[in-house]
C-alpha cells in the first residue's frame, strides 16, 4: 500500500519524471521568489536553460549560511496565506532555519514518511511510542504523520521523562520506538535500573531512529539490548524534514525518495559531482515543494555513494551519514570525525557507548582527549588501566592518530533525551 509505484519505478522512467518536476521548481522559483530569481540571474541561468538533469549544474548553490541569511521567509516562493504550518531547526549553531508548508507539501511530507514506515515493517496494529520531541522540531511531526497514514497507533510521548517513558512503553504494549538512538541507549539503560531486562520485558520490535550520525556498532548495541530490529531515517527541516532517505529491508544504505528529491553527492572542495562509492557531501534539489524549495542545497553530510540494491526499489541510495562537515576536527593533520571514535571505543569489550569528546587548544593547535565510561561490570572488576590502553590503541588504529583516553566513572558523563552533544570544548 505504501510501497509506491515510484519506488521500483524503470529508472530511466524516474529520471523522466525528476526532469520535469526539477523544470517546474526552477520555474517556479525563479518566477516567484526574488531571492531565486537573483541568484540565477547572477550566474546567468534561465528556467529555459535546464534540458537534463545534468544541467542542474549550471545552477548555484544553497548554503546554511544564506539561508540564516534570508531568515526566516526570505525563500517562501508562495503567498503567506497558502502556509499552514511552520516549523524550525534548533538553531544551536546560530539562526534557525524555518521550515514552511502548504497543504500540498504536509500531503508529500505524510507520503514519504509513510514510505518510510512502511519500509520499516510498520503496519496498522503498530504502537508507537513517538519519543521525539515534539515542538517547532520537524521530528515527531513526521513520525506521526506517516504513522497515521498507515493506521499505526501514536503515543505520542515526546521526549524525556524516561521512567514515564519506560512505564508507558511496558502498560501500552509499544511495539515501535521512535527517537534518536542515544536517547534508546539511554532508555535501555533506566530500564535496567527499574529491574527491567529490555530485550525480554517488552513488546517493543523495532526501533525508528534518526536525527543524529550513528555508527554501525551503536546499531548492533541497541539492536541486542533492546531485542529489536534497528532502522535509520533521514532528514531536514530545509528539505522536509524527517523522510528525505531510510533503510530499507537490506539495511545497507538509505533510499532516497527520488520522486520528490533529487539528490547529489559532490566533492566539497570542488563542487563537482562524485563517482560511485566515492565519499562526498550531500546535496538536495526539492522537486514538488512549494512553499520552501530548495535548489542544490548543501547539507554538509558527509556520505559515500552507492549501488543499486537488491530490494526491488530503485530510487538512488547513499549510505549513512559518516559525519557532518561541521563535526569534523582536524587533529595534528589528521581529519577526524567523531563516528570514528564511536567506532573504535564500542569494538571494546567492556567499554559503554557514553562518551565525550574533548576538544582544546594547546597553543594554534586543536587537540582532543576522549572520556570514556566504562561498563558497571568492567568497572567492578577495576584496573582500568588495560582498558584506557586498549581503547587509545583502537583509536589509533581506526583514526590514525594517538589519543588520550580518561576513564570516568560509570554514569559520569552526561546523557542525552534528544540528540547526544558529542564533542565538548574543554
Ligand atoms: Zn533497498
Amino acid at each position: 500500500m505504501f510501497w509506491s509505484k515510484e519506488e521500483s519505478m524503470d529508472r530511466k522512467e524516474l529520471e523522466k519524471l525528476q526532469l520535469r518536476r526539477l523544470k517546474w521548481t526552477i520555474s517556479h522559483a525563479y518566477s516567484n521568489n526574488e531571492i531565486y530569481h537573483r541568484k540565477m540571474e547572477e550566474a546567468g541561468v534561465k528556467p529555459g536553460d535546464v534540458k537534463s538533469l545534468d544541467d542542474i549544474r549550471k545552477l548555484p548553490f544553497l548554503s546554511k549560511a544564506e539561508l540564516r541569511d534570508y531568515y526566516p521567509f526570505g525563500l517562501v516562493s508562495v503567498p503567506m496565506d497558502e502556509i499552514v504550518e511552520i516549523h524550525a531547526s534548533s538553531g544551536t549553531t546560530g539562526k534557525p532555519v524555518v521550515g514552511t508548508y502548504t497543504q500540498r507539501d504536509l500531503e508529500i511530507w505524510t507520503e514519504v514518511m509513510a514510505r518510510c514506515l512502511w519500509a520499516d515493517g510498520i503496519r496498522k496494529g503498530d504502537r508507537i511510542q513517538n519519543a521525539y520531541g515534539y515542538g517547532l522540531f520537524t521530528g515527531a511531526h513526521g513520525f506521526e504523520r506517516g504513522a497515521r497514514a498507515i493506521g499505526a497507533m501514536v503515543i505520542p510521548t515526546s521526549s524525556g521523562n524516561t521512567k514515564r517513558q519506560i512505564q508507558i512503553m511496558k502498560d501500552f504494549e509499544t511495539t515501535a520506538l521512535a527517537c534518536t538512538p542515544s536517547y534508546a541507549l539511554y532508555m535501555a539503560e533506566v530500564a535496567e535500573k527499574e529491574g527491567y531486562n529490555p530485550g525480554e520485558d517488552f513488546s517493543l520490535r523495532v526501533g525508528l531512529f534518526g536525527a543524529e550520525a550513528w555508527s554501525e556498532e551503536i546499531r548492533k548495541k541497541i539492536e541486542e539490548k533492546w531485542n529489536i530490529d534497528a532502522r535509520d531515517h533521514y532528514g531536514l527541516t530545509e528539505v522536509i524534514g524527517p523522510g528525505v532517505s531510510f533503510e530499507c529491508e537490506a539495511k545497507d544504505g538509505l533510499h532516497v525518495n527520488s520522486d520528490h528529491f533529487l539528490m547529489e553527492i559532490i566533492d566539497p572542495e570542488t563542487g563537482e559531482q562524485v563517482g560511485e562509492g566515492e565519499k562526498g557531501e550531500l546535496v538536495f534539489t526539492s522537486l514538488t515543494k512549494e512553499a520552501f524549495p530548495v535548489i542544490r542545497f548543501r547539507t554538509r553530510d558527509l556520505v559515500y555513494s552507492m549501488e543499486e540494491c537488491e530490494c526491488g526499489r530503485t530510487f538512488p541510495k547513499h549510505s549513512r551519514i559518516i559525519g557532518r562537515a561541521d563535526d569534523m576536527m582536524k587533529v595534528k593533520g589528521v581529519i577526524v570525525f567523531p563516528s570514528q571514535i564511536e567506532e573504535a571505543i564500542v569494538s571494546v569489550r567492556g567499554a559503554s557507548e557514553n562518551y565525550q569528546i574533548v576538544k582544546y587548544k594547546r597553543g594554534p593547535f586543536t587537540e582532543i582527549k576522549v572520556r570514556v565510561e566504562p561498563t558497571a561490570e568492567r568497572f567492578s572488576k577495576g584496573n582500568l588501566d588495560d582498558l584506557k590502553r586498549e581503547i587509545e590503541e583502537e583509536i589509533q588504529k581506526i583514526v590514525g592518530l594517538r589519543v588520550e583516553v580518561e576513564i570516568a566513572s560509570p554514569g559520569e558523563i552526561p546523557r542525552s533525551e534528544g540528540k547526544a552533544k558529542r564533542i565538548v570544548e574543554g
